[in-house]
């Protein structure tokens, strides 16, 4: 998966005359999007992404990295296998590199407001003997794909006639024919409403289920189909019910296995951790960690207890993990910490928040809990190397494996 940048090895420094158009449409005070300051480590090969996003109208934006930048296209009605279709594409301004890892919502009223999606990547070549910024200039550009849902040789062609006057420029997406074409099924590859980079819908991206950059869920730009009962639960105000106390541990809600991630709307998608089920608990300072039976186990993990000394009273759902050289969680890294009482660099993934101060979440929506939670521990949890970290959307598609914890109604 290309996001592993540890594979890339020649650092490259963003162009940023190329990236002014860019800049100049967005408010980074306002929008999560990338402002391009980032450094990207240059790939040995190409990197392509395609982004579904309903914006005012819903599109597909098809990004190509070249010269430091996603060279970018929004094809209205998304790419055809069948070689007969020509899909109209809008060359939009160059995208920073770091635009290949956005999923997320726009803010309503900001340029392109609306939510993204990661619907494929991969990797691109050029195809026959002129280098891709001769092929671009000629306005007949020659391309194969290689990612998750495209596949095989495409083109684009620039438009000669072009209806609008001249200020945008309008190039025509056509697939090849090859084995990877398919004749009369033109729109079957986009049926399936899945983000390849986390596995969530669109409804879910919108609900702001790891939406980790803006610090909260964004608006819904959506309408939602009425009279289904997850609508109904997700929109209605649940007031939190007061207790007088906190209760000492609440028995955590299990997984229930299933074949295949549920992909309708109304479902939020988390990685499933290979650690264990800890339950963090706050008052006064006063900290205990239990496993999903009960048990206290807050001696074995000192250095995280010690940091959830910072947070306000709180009960807080999560998975204690042991990170491989990866970022990946490794469960026999985690057995060994533990064996060995090494467990200082362990890491409590904060998933869900049960209790906030004396106030019982539980009836609340569940993304409506997540954002608590995530405001809850940016405002006070612990800065720099964070052991307690929220549970942010997935990075690759590489290990996961899913766990469907709840509707977001729920
Ligand atoms: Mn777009």
């Amino acid at each position: 998966m290309w996001s592993n940048v540890r594979n890339w090895v020649v650092t490259f420094v963003p162009n940023n005359s190329k990236l002014s158009k860019y800049r100049a449409k967005r408010d980074f005070s306002k929008t999560a999007e990338p402002s391009g300051q980032t450094k990207i480590a240059a790939s040995n090969r190409r990197r392509f992404i395609i982004q579904k996003h309903a914006a005012t109208r819903l599109h597909y934006d098809l990004r190509l990295e070249l010269d430091g930048v996603f060279k970018s296209w929004a094809v209205t009605r998304g790419p055809s296998l069948d070689p007969h279709d020509k899909r109209l594409a809008v060359e939009v301004e160059d995208h920073p590199l770091d635009y290949g890892d956005f999923e997320g919502t726009i803010p309503k009223g900001e340029y392109g407001g609306g939510t993204v999606q990661l619907w494929d990547r991969g990797y691109w070549e050029p195809e026959g003997n002129k280098t891709p910024e001769e092929a671009l200039a000629s306005g007949d550009f020659k391309f194969m794909l290689q990612g998750q849902r495209l596949h095989g040789s495409w083109v684009l062609v620039r438009m000669k006639h072009d209806r609008t006057g001249g200020k945008r420029t309008n190039w025509l997406l056509i697939k090849h024919r090859d084995e990877h074409a398919r004749e009369g099924d033109a729109s079957a590859v986009l049926a399936e409403d899945r983000s390849i980079a986390s596995g969530r819908p669109m409804a879910a991206i919108a609900a702001g289920m790891w939406d980790s950059r803006t610090g909260h869920a964004a608006e819904n730009p959506k309408k939602r189909k009425a009279g289904s009962a997850k609508t109904k639960s997700r929109t209605s105000k649940v007031q939190p019910r007061s207790s007088d106390a906190l209760p000492d541990f609440i028995a955590p809600q299990l997984c229930e296995p299933v074949e295949r991630p549920p992909s309708d709307d109304g479902w939020g998608h988390e990685i499933k951790f290979d650690g264990y089920r800890i339950q963090l608990r706050v008052q006064n300072e006063h900290v205990t960690l239990k496993t999903r039976k009960g048990l206290d186990w807050t001696g074995k993990f000192d250095a995280i207890a010690r940091e959830a000394k910072s947070l306000p009273d709180a009960i807080i759902d999560g998975e204690i993990v042991a990170l491989d050289e990866n970022g990946a969680p490794d469960f026999a890294a985690l057995q060994a910490a533990l064996s060995e009482q090494d467990t200082d660099d362990l890491i409590f993934y904060a998933f869900d928040l049960l209790f906030d101060d004396k106030a019982d979440l539980r009836p609340q929506p569940l993304s409506d809990r997540k954002a608590r939670l995530q405001t809850l521990l940016a405002d006070h949890g612990p800065r720099g190397v964070a052991r307690i970290r929220f549970v942010e959307h997935l990075e690759t598609g590489r290990r996961c494996s899913f766990e469907v914890r709840l509707p977001l109604g729920a």
